[in-house]
């Protein structure tokens, strides 16, 4: 079945200094039971990368250009990620459909490109709260779904994570009836659109203020197969019991 996985955004965070915490998380899971994904800024990925070289943790980047090279100044692909050590990447995450105008289908055309590089696309959706009172969350997941992932999705190059927008460091959790309404509605558009197959293989992340002392909930939520996690996953204290709760 899924096997469970804890991810961490570290979105515009640390320096070589952090890097300590990444060895203290190590040095605490030798041999994870669940699968571990670290997403540090694209300036510590290779380094970050190879403190955790010998280890069952996994880095990926929080970004990719859709090409795989050319004049984009400033960009990142998806082939030069992966050289520096990720296997993954998060696409799609409302900040960055906020802060930099991206659409569905840009995050679809960075998750053709990042999977064609081999690396596993994290494809975030989420409802703003105005979407959510106006009972329009399950249209706007459903659309993003939809628009965002790629036709060549295979049950193990595609993680989806639902993140409310209004739960994103804000402390706001949905709750679990809500969680598990839009958990059940993704897997159902997934099995839909690629069939039971690799629809059941995909795993579902939850994210937005999950903290220590509210993940063992959330993950006895239905059709939620992990978290992916922004503030609480910047120190291993905080991070290493959501790990254990999975
Ligand atoms: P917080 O865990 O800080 O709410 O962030 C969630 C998130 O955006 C992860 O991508």
């Amino acid at each position: 079945m899924r096997r469970k996985l804890a991810a961490g955004n570290w979105k515009m965070n640390g320096t070589g200094a952090a890097l300590s915490e990444l060895e203290a998380l190590a040095k605490g899971h030798p041999a994870p039971a669940v699968d571990i994904l670290i997403c540090p800024p694209a300036t510590l990925l290779n380094r970050a990368a190879q403190a955790l070289s010998g280890a069952s943790i996994a880095v990926g980047g929080q970004d990719c250009h859709a090409d795989a090279s050319g004049a984009h100044t400033g960009d990142i692909s998806a082939g030069m990620l992966k050289d520096a050590g990720a296997t993954a990447v998060i696409l799609g995450h409302s900040e960055r459909r906020e802060d930099h105008g991206e659409r569905n289908e840009d995050v679809r055309a960075k998750a053709r490109a990042a999977m064609d590089a081999g690396l596993t696309a994290v494809i975030c959706v989420g409802e703003s709260l105005a979407q959510r009172e106006a009972a329009n969350t399950l249209d706007i997941i459903g659309g993003q779904l939809s628009g965002s992932i790629p036709d060549q999705s295979t049950g193990e190059n595609l993680v989806v994570a639902y993140e409310p927008i209004w739960a994103i460091g804000t402390g706001k959790v949905p709750t679990l009836e809500q969680i598990g309404e839009v958990h059940d509605f993704i897997r159902a558009r997934l099995e839909r659109r690629f069939g039971a197959g690799v629809g059941r293989s995909v795993r579902l992340l939850y994210g937005g203020s999950v903290k220590p002392d509210n993940a063992a909930g959330i993950f006895g939520v239905p059709n939620v197969d992990g978290a992916l996690v922004g503030g609480a996953s910047l120190k291993a204290a905080d991070f290493a019991p959501i790990i254990a709760a999975l």
